[in-house]
């Protein structure tokens, strides 16, 4: 370890990348005007690549088709580690009317994952200059987290990325509306819920709709269908287990006076177990085609299986809130938060390596905007508190 470059202490504080604060901003505020969806990052991923390039990282390009690795070997330490970020806007109108808001109609950054990727390029530019650790880091910039289905994560490890960037133990963060800003959450073991879709497709027989008896009438059974279906997580699953059936679509019928042939429900299913989630599609596929049978119809249902579980692991998790309490004190970690039923591709990392998934707070009240919201910005000041969490996470990870 070598003391000398070190102003106080022998780890990274916070107050340590206060001068590259304004520069941070910069960065977030430019990735923030010019978003880019599920696999068009294209200038973001130059500008990650161009950046890591000029601090003097190792840099892959095309890892998972827009993906960027940065790769950073100091010492001889034969440890390694992996830190993720998202790249990825969505196709939202953003209306915070902001001075650097989104350049693009329809296209927005309102999850904040500008926000996540310039915290990492923070960290990556201090770990560069610092060097105050032995051992490889890897940087995952990571595409298409908001995908759903044809995940960025999965896509940069079906592209090798543990074999190509190995590491020991792989970490990732999102900010969290809802707590104070500079406030870190960590859960040991499951944090975040499996995703999945159904679609039904319900065939009927169609005809006018003054002679229903000579039809099948597939809006009657889907409106039975979706009545059945509030059964399943009420009389279904264990009531200690959390889950969720959501039909967040339905579609049928084009005039008052026709009976329509077919009828279509789009489902969000969420679940905390690998159990509970085959006994959600279980049950939503029997429920499905059973009532549809009792009408005389046929229902079809396609269940599509989005993002696991986030599932943290216990000890890697343990070292993160070490690092956290040490970094902002203890009244500002919170170690055991509330389970989320929302949705992370990066749990398909975690299904890989050992590793947490972390959230940092990005504000609470009038500052508290949900993510995915027009009106949702992500919180500046985190940028210099999460650049100084990456690199401290980095320099007690691969101690000398
Ligand atoms: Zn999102
Ligand atoms: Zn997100």
């Amino acid at each position: 370890m070598s003391e000398a470059s070190q102003p106080s202490g022998q780890f990274t504080e916070v107050e340590h990348l206060a001068p590259a604060g304004e520069r941070l901003r910069e960065i977030r505020h430019h990735i923030h005007h010019h978003p880019e969806l599920a696999y068009e990052e294209v200038a973001t991923a130059a500008l990650v690549a161009e950046k890591l390039e000029q601090w003097g990282w190792q840099v892959t390009r095309g890892v998972g088709r827009t993906g960027v690795v940065g790769t950073l070997k100091v010492g001889d330490g034969g440890r390694s580690i992996g830190i993720r970020a998202d790249m990825d806007a969505l196709p939202i109108i953003e209306e915070t009317g902001l001075p650097y808001a989104s350049g693009t109609h329809g296209k927005m950054h309102a999850c904040g994952h500008d926000g996540h990727t310039t915290m990492l390029l923070g960290a990556a530019e201090h770990l560069a200059k610092t060097r105050r650790f032995s051992g490889t880091v890897h940087l995952y910039f990571q595409p298409a987290e908001e995908s759903g289905i044809d995940s960025g994560a999965k896509k940069m490890i079906e592209d090798g990325l543990f074999e190509r960037f190995p590491c020991d133990a792989v970490f990732g963060v999102h900010n969290h509306p809802g707590a104070e800003p500079g406030v870190f959450l960590f859960r040991k073991g499951a944090f975040m819920s499996a995703g999945d879709k159904a679609i039904i497709t319900i065939e009927g027989v169609g005809g006018h709709a003054a002679r229903p008896h000579l039809t099948v009438d597939p809006v009657v059974v889907a409106a039975s269908i979706v009545m059945a279906l509030q059964t399943v997580v009420a009389r279904n699953v264990d009531p200690s287990q959390p889950a969720v059936v959501t039909v967040g679509s339905m579609h049928a019928g084009t005039a008052n006076n026709v009976i329509a042939s077919t009828a279509r429900l789009e489902l969000s299913v969420r679940s905390f177990s690998p159990e509970v989630r085959a006994l959600l599609k279980k049950r939503i596929t029997e429920l499905a085609e059973s009532q549809a049978q009792s009408y005389g119809g046929k229902a079809v249902v396609e269940y599509i299986e989005g993002y696991p579980m986030v599932v943290n692991s216990d000890a890697e998790t343990a070292f993160a809130i070490e690092v956290a309490r040490e970094l902002v004190g203890d009244d500002k970690v919170v170690a055991q938060a509330d389970i989320l039923m929302g949705s992370e591709d990066f749990a398909f990392m975690l299904q890989q390596r050992p590793g947490t998934f972390l959230r940092i707070g990005n504000g609470v009240g009038e500052d508290g905007c949900m993510v995915h919201n027009p009106h949702y910005d992500f919180n500046d000041s985190n940028l210099t508190v999460g650049a100084a969490y990456w690199t401290r996470l980095v320099e007690r990870y691969l101690g000398q």
